[in-house]
């Protein structure tokens, strides 16, 4: 599915702008990064993409549809934090399963779809483990096949490697990859790690002092930074 952003302002007090008219167009399948300085607006903008928060000015379309003032549920689409949150007294597949049950679907379809995103995440054999007997990697994949089993096509991430460890960070980073391409995600992804971005995105948008510095391939970005 394609996102369009069009005229995207935030203003958290009426006074000052933290996000100053953002406008881009994201293909269906593309993997978008949005890099910047901390305090720049990125989490801002990402929570204004998913329905968290409102948009000061301008608009937000999904597939050609406006969906400015329309909730998260009603957006197609799902998320990954940095810290996502796993409820510690469920199992791996209840994990995985809550937001599907939230959504009352039907048990049947939510096994499948559980056990589906488990085994895509190589964790099919650690449903019934609970989280504190995982590292934190593996953690992180739970995050990832909660998105994978929702079955939304647009997946939007904010830093999602930042608490992991340099060295799965690099694995972790081809995974997300794989998966985006193998289900065909539309990927909106914040991180302040310009080599995270350069690496794994097909365009990237700077954001500097919370306006669009530059919206680029990596290649264009690095020539002409
Ligand atoms: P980034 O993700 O680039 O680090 P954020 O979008 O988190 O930046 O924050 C941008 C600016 O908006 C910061 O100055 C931050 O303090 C401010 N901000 C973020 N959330 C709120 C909020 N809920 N209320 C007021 N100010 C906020
Ligand atoms: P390991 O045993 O593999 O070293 P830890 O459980 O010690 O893993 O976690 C390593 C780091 O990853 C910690 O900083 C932890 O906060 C972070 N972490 C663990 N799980 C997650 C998660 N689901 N999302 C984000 N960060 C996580």
């Amino acid at each position: 599915m394609s996102i369009e952003l069009k005229n995207l302002s935030k203003s958290y007090d009426g006074n000052t702008l933290t996000l100053k008219d953002v406008s881009v167009r994201i293909e269906t399948g593309e993997f978008f990064a949005i890099v910047g300085p901390s305090g720049c607006g990125k989490s801002t903008l990402l929570r204004m993409i998913a329905g968290l928060i409102p948009a000061t000015d301008g608009n937000v379309l999904i597939d050609e549809k406006d969906v400015t003032n329309l909730p998260p549920q009603d957006r197609n689409l799902t998320m990954v934090f940095q810290n996502y949150a796993l409820f510690p007294f469920l199992t791996v597949k209840d994990n995985v399963a809550f937001g599907l049950k939230a959504r009352k679907v039907d048990q049947t379809e939510i096994d499948q779809r559980v056990a589906k995103a488990l085994e895509m995440v190589d964790l099919a054999e650690l449903g019934d483990r609970k989280p504190k007997e995982l590292s934190g990697g593996q953690r992180q994949r739970v995050a990832l096949a909660r998105a994978i089993a929702s079955d939304a096509k647009i997946c939007l991430m904010d830093e999602p490697l930042s608490n992991l460890d340099a060295q799965l960070r690099t694995k972790m980073r081809a995974e997300i990859r794989e998966l985006q391409q193998h289900l065909g995600l539309t990927v909106i992804y914040v991180t302040h790690d310009q080599v995270e971005a350069m690496t794994m995105a097909d365009r990237i948008m700077v954001l500097h002092d919370h306006e669009v510095q530059q919206i680029g391939t990596p290649l264009q970005i690095y020539q002409d930074p």
